[in-house]
């Protein structure tokens, strides 16, 4: 085992603008990035496995009320709940996906479950309820995924629309969790899980749950998982563009994810931005928006954390 792991998370480019930010929340922010990283490092360092750490990763940003995924996720216009993940392993292109599932505590395990116990990539509605009850995965009431930050948010953004003042706040708007890893063996994973958008439409997903839109991983090129506007990325298939770039044009990793986020994603309009690591550790983060919670440890060194 002569190679490095590198582990890379985000917590969403739906980020408060600077001038809001207190020095209190944002300690607040680094501190729940810090804690995420060393649950995913540990499980790396321990020579575990791309898959086990971005699945710990992930789940460990979902129990986090600051992030829009699991506990934190945001209201549909309904006042309802309704969570999208993915996750996929780099060293067969096996994959797992549910959208717009309600009551489970951890989605990105849920998702993990579909990808081991079935035959399928995507499952929503009661069929993806039945697995996780199957798995014994842990479920929560209403009241565990009530946070008053996200239901303020709903309750702006239905005014504005009522007013027809409605803004592009990204902070309003966006925010999703996601993980990339390169374990010790060369093996590449990625998973990424969000509540959405605020005040989106019931039945509405986005592209966190798409296969080659919000999450991507092949041990030959990359592992991708994405934030933003989910329908811009989805245009644009994003993860798997970056891929594409890669292995059929041979572009490096960061050049390709420049091309994607600053170009065409701004092109057609589309804020947000992503993380990925390439197979030989390399990492990029680009964003095209105010900014993105996010968090990198490469093997043998500290943890970083930034936002802006
Ligand atoms: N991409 C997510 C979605 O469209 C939201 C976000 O990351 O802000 O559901």
């Amino acid at each position: 085992m002569a190679d490095r792991f590198v582990l890379a998370i985000h917590g969403g480019a739906g980020v408060r603008p600077r001038a809001d930010m207190t020095d209190e929340q944002e300690r607040t922010c680094h501190a729940a990035l810090s804690r995420v990283l060393a649950v995913g490092e540990n499980v790396l360092s321990a020579d575990g496995a791309a898959l086990d750490a971005v699945t710990a990763a992930v789940a460990a940003l979902e129990d986090e009320p600051l992030f829009n995924a699991g506990r934190g996720a945001v209201f549909t216009r309904e006042g309802t709940h309704e969570m999208d993940a993915a996750i996929m392993d780099g060293r067969n292109r096996a994959a797992g996906a549910v959208a717009g599932i309600s009551g489970v505590r951890n989605p990105v395990h849920l998702a993990r479950a579909v990808m081991e116990r079935t035959d399928h990539v995507m499952m929503i509605g009661d069929g993806a309820l039945a697995i996780a009850r199957d798995a014994g995965l842990a479920f929560e009431d209403d009241a565990y995924f009530f946070t008053q930050e996200r239901w303020d948010s709903l309750q702006s953004t239905l005014q504005m629309e009522a007013d027809g003042t409605l803004d592009d706040d990204p902070a309003r708007r966006h925010g999703t969790v996601g993980a990339v890893a390169l374990d010790r063996t060369g093996n590449l994973a990625a998973a990424t899980s969000t509540g959405g958008m605020t005040a989106k439409r019931a039945g509405r997903v986005g592209d966190s749950p798409i296969i080659g839109a919000g999450t991507f991983a092949d041990d030959a090129t990359c592992a991708v998982s994405a934030t933003g506007d989910g329908e811009a990325f989805i245009r644009l298939s994003v993860a798997h563009e970056i891929d594409a770039r890669i292995r059929l044009a041979g572009q490096r990793m960061s050049e390709a994810a420049r091309a994607v986020v600053t170009d065409e994603l701004t092109a057609i309009g589309g804020s947000g931005g992503l993380i990925c690591i390439a197979r030989d550790g390399a990492l990029a983060m680009p964003f095209n928006c105010d900014g993105m919670y996010r968090g990198f440890v490469r093997d043998g060194c500290a943890p970083e954390t930034e936002i802006y």
